[in-house]
């Protein structure tokens, strides 16, 4: 890697992306960059074609009805902001008759724990967290105990952005109407999408979250929403998802209302059709990426900081059901000390601190000072994580 620097913080965003994506984006801004869905010439058209095809991309990811189900944003929190208030602001919020009810686990990550609280403090809903255990693995009995008939929303994270512990939501989605025929099944999957197969059809996912620029190894401010058809229905015979954000779409469309039907209806704006290009080519080579590599890394740091004297592991003890993001702090070290010492004086990136979860952290009991999190990814090589070993081991027994 550039400089000898480790990167290992492929949880918050991948890095290196596969060379084919600086090179499709400059492709694209040489030979595409029109505006994608206005106007007829060669240049719009050719940004319109990258559009669709990173949404044909994304609908076969995921296993969508169809493409138009795809809206594209600019991350994950872009995703989760649109689907929740897009419940919460619209004519949905009034479905249940009375103050409307939501579910969230306590690993949500703060792009739904801050919406949604947003909303609990204004009084225009309730608001119940379900707990996890210290391995960050949500009981799925637990969290469809805690849905009942005013239940419109239940939100879950796909796989912790700590722990990386992937959570129950094959088990969940499809028993979730039982309880609350209303509710919409929200699965934050940030942190799977691009290593774990996820289905929407199968798994009664009614709001899928994805960010292009981590596991999909694209780059930032790209991410999508899949939207199903309870939360948006083909002949539009209920409420559907509101979108405050209004504009332009390039649909044919004079009249000043909001085109009605998706994707246009919530996707006001120019796109970010530069990095959708990336993306495509991002999703093009992941297939030839060595995951497989990156679990055996994951196995291999889980296995060693177990038994690394002075390092306290949190989660999940294997390398099994996980995505491959680790957490541990040295003795009692803040986390973003020993962060900085291992980027200063071993040139290895890695996370310190309170990372966007914080009731994730009250449960492991790191509020005050964080936790390190450590996250491999495709590129990193054995003799790298070895390195990294080394330097924990190093801090943990000389100190900073
Ligand atoms: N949810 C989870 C679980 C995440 O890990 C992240 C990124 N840290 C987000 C949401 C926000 O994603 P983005 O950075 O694409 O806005």
């Amino acid at each position: 890697m550039p400089g000898g620097l480790i990167y290992l913080d492929n949880a918050a965003t991948s890095w290196p992306k596969p060379p084919q994506v600086a090179e499709a984006m400059c492709e694209f801004l040489l030979h595409k960059a029109g505006n994608p869905g206005r106007g007829g010439h060669a240049l719009a058209r050719a940004a319109s074609e990258t559009i669709e095809q990173v949404r044909g991309l994304l609908a076969r990811l995921v296993n969508a009805e169809n493409e138009q189900r795809i809206v594209l944003t600019h991350g994950c929190t872009d995703s989760v902001n649109t689907a929740i208030h897009g419940i919460f602001r619209g004519p949905m919020c009034h479905m249940c008759g009375g103050r409307p009810h939501a579910v969230a686990s306590a690993v949500e990550h703060n792009a739904v724990l801050r919406t949604l609280h947003s909303y609990q403090e204004q009084g225009v809903l309730d608001l119940s967290i379900v707990p996890c255990g210290e391995d960050g693995l949500i009981d799925a009995e637990d969290f469809l105990a805690a849905c009942h008939e005013k239940t419109l929303l239940a939100c879950l994270s796909h796989a912790s952005n700590v722990l990386g512990t992937i959570e129950p939501v094959e088990e969940i989605g499809p028993r979730l109407r039982e309880r609350s025929p209303r509710a919409l099944f929200l699965v934050d999957a940030a942190q799977t999408a691009g290593h774990v197969r996820v289905d929407v059809q199968a798994c009664s996912i009614d709001l899928l979250a994805l960010a292009g620029h981590k596991g999909l190894l694209g780059p930032t401010g790209t991410g999508a929403l899949y939207v199903g058809r309870r939360a948006f229905p083909d002949d539009l015979s209920l409420p559907q998802l509101y979108c405050e954000r209004r504009g332009g779409t390039g649909a044919i469309a004079p009249g000043l209302e909001m085109p009605a039907t998706l994707p246009d209806a919530l996707e006001a704006g120019t796109m970010n059709a530069v990095g959708f290009a990336g993306l495509i080519a991002a999703m093009e080579a992941l297939p030839r990426m060595d995951h497989e590599r990156e679990r055996r890394h994951t196995g291999r740091i889980v296995n060693a900081l177990q038994v690394m004297r002075g390092v306290r592991l949190y989660g999940l003890r294997t390398g099994q059901r996980r995505t491959p993001s680790i957490a541990f702090n040295i003795g009692d070290l803040h986390a973003r000390a020993v962060a900085a010492a291992l980027d200063e004086r071993f040139g290895i990136a890695v996370r310190g601190g309170v990372h966007c979860a914080p009731m994730l952290h009250q449960v492991i009991g790191t509020g005050e000072r964080g936790a390190i999190r450590v996250s491999p990814g495709p590129s990193n090589t054995e003799g790298e994580i070895e390195t990294f070993l080394e330097a924990v081991d190093a801090v943990a027994s000389r100190g900073l």
